[in-house]
């Protein structure tokens, strides 16, 4: 039986001299493991498919559970995040974190594919460190909400303020607190946002698909929203990415 979708190649493991197995992200089955037969092969037609983050309409045929790619059709690739370490490291976390979180049968209004290629572009285009942390913010939060784990970021949880210098975010509650409202004596985690971050993760949250980047922080807000994000996504999914901890452990600021 042959079956026809658009995905993103998120991981390729090699089967010999010239074929490989394929990852592919796809917003009806959600990762689907696929082989290409000769991929590897100067000039089969996949070559163009079947490498990492390579975005493609392909045409599966589909034998039980198995799968094999048929043909395929190349619609965007991300070559680029390959000529710079950073960015490269941060699609790979993006890469395994879709992988291992994504869940079969897809749900969500959001499409993951479209997500995964925003999220790929956007890395792509990003001109400085500050923005390339923006990126992975967005990510992760955005991630978050279409996995279901959403914040109340609308307004203060007990007075239903929306605005206020301090802002206290408590992230194992998912909710915003005032700072006339805040128990100064709290002791659970929470983190102090500023108008510009918590702006920046309102937008995130509540921007349509194509908006949900487009913002912009400081240097210093950034890396805070960055420490905020990581612990709201590895919290909420249990886990831990080795593809983070190598991006965290080779960038240069
Ligand atoms: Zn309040």
């Amino acid at each position: 039986m042959l079956v026809t979708y658009d995905g993103i190649v998120v991981g390729r493991r090699e089967i010999g001299e010239n074929s490989c197995f394929l990852d592919i992200l796809t917003d009806e089955q959600g990762i689907i493991e696929a082989t290409a037969h000769g991929a590897k092969k100067i000039n089969s037609s996949l070559l163009g498919s079947a490498g990492l983050f390579s975005y493609a309409t392909f045409c599966l045929s589909r034998n039980r559970d198995r799968y094999t790619v048929n043909s395929a059709r190349p619609k965007r690739s991300f070559h680029e995040l390959g000529s710079d370490i950073e960015k490269l490291a941060l699609g790979s976390y993006f890469a395994q974190a879709v992988k291992f979180c994504t869940p079969q049968e897809q749900s969500q209004q959001d499409s993951v594919v479209r997500f995964f290629a925003i999220s790929l572009y956007e890395a792509e285009q990003a001109k400085d460190p500050a923005r390339l942390r923006c990126v992975r913010s967005a990510f992760e939060l955005r991630y978050s909400c279409m996995l279901g784990y959403f914040p109340d970021l609308r307004g203060c949880s007990n007075c239903g303020r929306f605005e206020h210098e301090e802002m206290f975010f408590l992230p194992d509650s998912g909710e915003v607190i005032c700072g006339d409202c805040f128990d100064r004596g709290y002791g659970g985690s929470y983190y102090v946002l500023t108008p510009e971050i918590l702006e920046a993760m309102r937008n995130i949250v509540y921007a349509k698909l194509d908006r949900a980047f487009k913002f912009a922080v400081s240097d210093g807000g950034a890396a805070v929203l960055e420490k905020i994000t990581e612990n709201y996504f590895l919290a909420r999914t249990e886990r831990t990415f080795p593809a983070l901890d190598y991006y965290k452990g080779i960038r240069i600021v």
